[in-house]
């Protein structure tokens, strides 16, 4: 399972973020819901797994688009078979959660404290209407149905719940069941559908960017969470505090640079992220690496490929 490029994104800039910069406890806050999401999915995406379908089935988790007016819809996963589609909300919520239907007002009660969620049951809703829209244009006829899954076992549903569709993950196999035994008319071809929504699906950027005087410069060691730099010499990086050497860090910091910054990089732009001072040495490196060049002199700069993080047993 992938995740998004948003989630990526905040994944870097968490480890980057410059401790005292203002927003450094909202980042680690944000990225710690990222995470928890993709727990989440991942735990529904084993309860799928693990279910007898009674026909074929197509499963696409973390499905990103756009849609005509310009708005963009994350759906955690939908579920296409011949018969039906089912869009499902990953929640990874804890404490006692309540629904006041009439005022659409999604809150809970956790550790005495009440606090007011965004409606799941709304967002996926608009994720229902916006697919039957789908589905009308491309002259398919097939129900849409959808649920709010509960990722975490210790939530408790109050009974103002029960008339929606939101469960825990363990109902996933019953509802789908119940589906399976009412069928509704459908003329749909699956694989269609399916190429279809391969074809609708668009990977969203990162919500956000971020100016690099606000990130930690250097090479930044793993095994000291990120906190303290390295300095590289003849071909390898060692931390100043820990003394951990690494030649790898290399693509890891390449990596970083690339999800922050993008894909371009030129001489200068290597020295002040990875904390070089010698343009000879970084020449060498970025000479050796043998990345797709363009421009001279000055203007001369290298393309970060996208899978840099995979190039770690290539030798240097
Ligand atoms: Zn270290």
């Amino acid at each position: 399972m992938q995740k998004s490029k948003h989630h990526l994104y905040i994944e870097v800039l968490a480890k980057r973020i410059l401790s005292d910069d203002m927003e450094a406890s909202a980042i680690q806050q944000e990225f710690q819901r990222l995470e928890a999401g993709f727990f989440g999915e991942n735990r529904l995406k084993q309860a799928l797994s693990d279910f007898y379908f009674k026909t074929d089935h197509h499963i696409f988790y973390n499905f990103e688009c756009m849609n005509d007016n310009g708005f963009s819809h994350q759906i955690d996963a939908i579920l296409v078979t011949p018969l039906f589609i089912v869009i499902f909300e990953v929640k990874l919520l804890s404490g006692v959660l309540f629904y006041k239907p009439a005022q659409h007002e999604f809150f809970r009660i956790h550790n005495e404290k009440r606090e007011n969620f965004r409606n799941p049951l709304d967002q996926v809703y608009r994720h229902q209407l916006f697919l039957e829209q789908c589905l009308r244009k491309w002259q398919i006829t097939i129900p849409v149905y959808f649920a709010v899954v509960i990722a975490n076992q210790h939530a408790i549903l109050d009974e103002s719940l029960e008339k929606f569709p939101i469960f825990h993950i363990s109902g996933v196999p019953n509802f789908i069941e119940n589906i399976y035994r009412n069928p509704a008319n459908s003329n749909s071809n699956m694989s269609l559908i399916v190429a279809n929504l391969n074809r609708l699906y668009q990977a969203l950027p990162p919500r956000r960017s971020i100016s690099l005087d606000r990130l930690k410069k250097g090479v930044l060691c793993r095994q000291c969470d990120y906190e303290n730099v390295m300095n590289y010499h003849y071909g390898s990086f060692t931390c100043v505090v820990c003394g951990a050497k690494s030649r790898d860090v290399l693509f890891e910091t390449l990596y970083h640079y690339r999800v922050l910054m993008g894909d371009k990089i030129s001489n200068r732009q290597f020295r002040e992220f990875f904390g070089i001072a010698s343009i000879k040495t970084c020449s060498n490196i970025l000479s050796r690496l043998g990345f797709d060049k363009y421009g001279t002199k000055r203007g001369t700069y290298y393309i970060i490929p996208e899978n840099i993080l995979t190039w770690s047993k290539k030798k240097l």
